[in-house]
This record gives C-alpha cells, structure tokens and sequence, in this order.
C-alpha cells in the first residue's frame, strides 16, 4: 500500500481557484476582480519608482548574499519599528517591541501563530465575521480552535458593532482576537475611532491578546491615519502582536517582505520573546531573504526615496478612491436602481458588493466579471478602460 494512499485531495484556494478560472476564460472582455493586488489604470501591475531607484542603488554597490541573521536585516526591523509605531515612540525607545523580518504578512501571522501556541496553546482565536480567508487556516494549522466574532452586518451594510463588543466581552481570558488595523479585508469596512477605543477596553478588561494585522497601511486614509490604532493600543498598557505587509504598499507581492512585532512590558521580556520568535523562524526556514528588505530598508531610510514612496502610495489610495466614486457613479448611470453609495464609504482595495452568489456566478460566466463568490470585488484592479463593463454587467445582473 503505497504511503499516499489514502491522502484526499485539498479544496483549491477559493481565490487563486478563481485565478485559473478568469485564465482559462476566452471573453476578451474579462476582468479579474478577485484577487487582491493593485493595478494601475493601465492594469499592470506597477513597479514603483522608489523601487526601481533602490535597486538600481543596489546594483550599483553589489553586495555578497551571506546569511541573514535569523531575525533578518536589523536596519529593516528598526524601519518597520519606526513605521508601525514611530522611532521616537516610548515602546521603541525602551526597546519593548521585539520585530522579526518575516515572509510578507502571512508569515509574520505564521510566526506570530506558532508563538503564542507555545506560550499558550489552550487559547481560543477569534478573528472578524468574515475574516480574511486565510486567518482561520492559519491558526487552526498552528494548533488552534478558532472562531470568529461578529463583525459583518448585511442588513445594516457595515459593521455589527455592537455583535462585536458583546463577543469580544464574552471571550474567556486569554482568547486571542486577530483585529484587522485598518481596510478590513474582505467588507472594506472599518471601525471608528471612538469604536477602537471600547474595543481596546474590552479587549483590556477582559484579558484577551490582541493581534493586529496590517496589512494595507496607506492604502486607506493615510500611513499615519491607517496606524493610529497602533499609538492607541500602546497608550492603553497592553502587549499586543502587530503582523505588517509590503506585499501591497510596496508592490512587491512576490518579494515575501513583512514583519512581526510584539510589544512586550519592558526591555527584558521583549528579549525574551525575540530569543523564541527566533526559534520558530530558525525552525521554519532558517532565515529571511535579503533583496526585498534590502529594497525597503533603502527606500524608508533614504528621505528622497521616503518621500517618493509616500506620494506613490498616496496615488494608489488615490486611484481606488477615484475608482469608488466612479463605480457608484457609473452603476446609477447603467441603470442600478439600489443606493450603491456605500462602496464610497468603505475604505481599502475591496468592495463587499452586497451582490448574492448566484449573481457572482453569473457575473463570471455571463460578462467575465470575476469577483469572490462572496460578493467580494477588488476595487484597486478596477480602471478607466474596464470599468464600463463592470458597471453595465452588475446593472444586468441586478435588474
Ligand atoms: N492579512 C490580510 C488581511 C491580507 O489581506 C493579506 C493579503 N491578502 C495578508 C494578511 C497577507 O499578506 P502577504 O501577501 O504579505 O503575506
């Protein structure tokens, strides 16, 4: 009997199984709105000059390709220190924050994961109704029972504040809750200010560990906007776990540049907590690679390249909000009768369209419009030449 006998076959990826889908399709008017990477108006994938700039930096002075440390380039972490709470931050500057270079967001989840399984691997993780598909595998990988709490509300298109509060009160100490720190995927919208602020007691009183992925600071209000919970979370006296990607501020998807960072009481336990988020690195895959930290490193600490980055990735925000406008516009004018004015309200690369199943599917095999099967559209692949079908394609599917 051979080994493998009686291995099953894994469901594919819901989103990269769309991707084969939108690739096999023929209808030269397709346009893929489910996968989550920002396109130009052009649709292509854009290579940032700041990017560009860096690595032609690069090539100019080439550098041998050692090992990186386990906890990767240390410039890089201290950049992402400096990014996600400010170099001159309390935390920072009391060496508190313990930050690993780690495989784009996911792996600093995965990290992040393995960590807390170690320290306290009876925990429950909640994560957001619905979540990011892969927060519930990942955690379950890791060892953990994971539910979610209420975050989505259809009826009220927005958020089930008040579901979310009651749940976050209920959760036994220790709970874990995964908090999406700004441009919540996949609904596109975020909570309050004010709202932030009863979660973070609640989460406080009731003794929970919260995890805030980040990953699209930039690409909702601003860099600082969209990390002002950070500062909040830190004022409130907690430790707390930050996962960060460049995947999309960046677009170096394929690069695999992110981080963790745990805040941690003081300078000793941060210590402490760095030595163990090693092992985990150490037994996973050794260490990070060097080019696409390399990349970041020089842009965030080189003020022209900084500079430049800031006004690239303000012209993305800038786009998907032009693009939000224009949706709206364009599906009154294709002749949607429903209000969709709330897509101009939700903030980040996606749309929740409020649009059923069985309109997704027949928007794919009808107009070759590919969202997720739950009404999720990427708004930042929409642009000037595609948005038209789009449009007169929702209209027919709604009429
Ligand atoms: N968290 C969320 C909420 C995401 O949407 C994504 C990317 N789709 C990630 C984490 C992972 O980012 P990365 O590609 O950098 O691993």
């Amino acid at each position: 009997m051979s080994l493998f006998q009686s291995v099953e076959m894994a469901p594919r990826d819901p989103i990269l199984g769309l991707n084969e889908q939108f690739n096999a399709d023929t209808n030269p008017q397709k346009v893929n709105l489910g996968v989550g990477v920002y396109y130009d108006d052009n649709g292509k994938l854009p290579l940032l000059e700041c990017v560009q700039k860096a690595e032609k930096q690069m090539m100019e002075a080439p550098k041998a390709r050692g090992y990186l440390p386990i906890d990767g380039i240390a410039a890089y972490d201290q950049a992402v220190r400096g990014l996600v709470f400010g170099a001159d931050s309390e935390p920072v500057k009391s060496n508190r924050v313990a930050t690993v270079q780690a495989l784009g967001g996911t792996g600093g989840l995965k990290i992040g994961a393995d960590f807390l399984h170690l320290v306290s691997p009876k925990s429950k993780v909640l994560i957001s109704d619905p979540s990011w598909e892969n927060h519930r595998a990942l955690f379950s990988q890791a060892g953990f029972t994971v539910e979610a709490y209420p975050y989505y509300s259809a009826a009220k298109r927005g958020v089930d504040f008040d579901g979310m509060l009651t749940a976050l009160n209920l959760a036994p100490e220790g709970t874990i809750v995964v908090l999406h720190a700004c441009c919540h995927n996949p609904t596109g919208y975020d909570i309050t200010p004010a709202q932030w602020d009863q979660v973070i007691a609640a989460v406080k009183s009731r003794k929970l560990v919260p995890f805030l992925d980040m990953a699209y600071q930039g690409f909702g209000q601003g860099i600082a906007e969209d990390g002002a919970v950070i500062g909040k979370f830190v004022a409130s006296g907690q430790d707390f776990f930050v996962s960060t990607s460049f995947s999309k501020s960046f677009s170096l998807y394929g690069e695999r540049v992110g981080a963790l960072s745990v805040v941690c009481k003081d300078k000793d336990e941060a210590g402490r907590v760095l030595s163990q988020l090693k092992i985990m690195i150490r037994t996973n895959y050794s260490n990070p690679p060097t080019h696409g930290a390399t990349v970041v490193t020089t842009v965030l600490t080189t003020p022209e390249l900084r500079a430049l980055w800031e006004k690239e990735l303000a012209g993305m925000r800038v786009r998907i909000k032009q693009m939000r406008e224009a949706l709206v516009r364009k599906l009154k004018a294709a002749g949607v009768k429903e209000d969709m004015s709330f897509i101009s309200q939700q903030i980040g690369m996606f749309s929740y369209s409020g649009l059923t199943k069985d309109q997704m599917v027949r928007l794919r095999s009808e107009f070759g419009v590919y969202g997720t099967d739950t009404g999720r559209m990427c708004v930042a692949a929409l642009n000037s030449k595609n948005i038209d079908h789009v449009c007169a394609s929702v209209a027919k599917v709604l009429s």
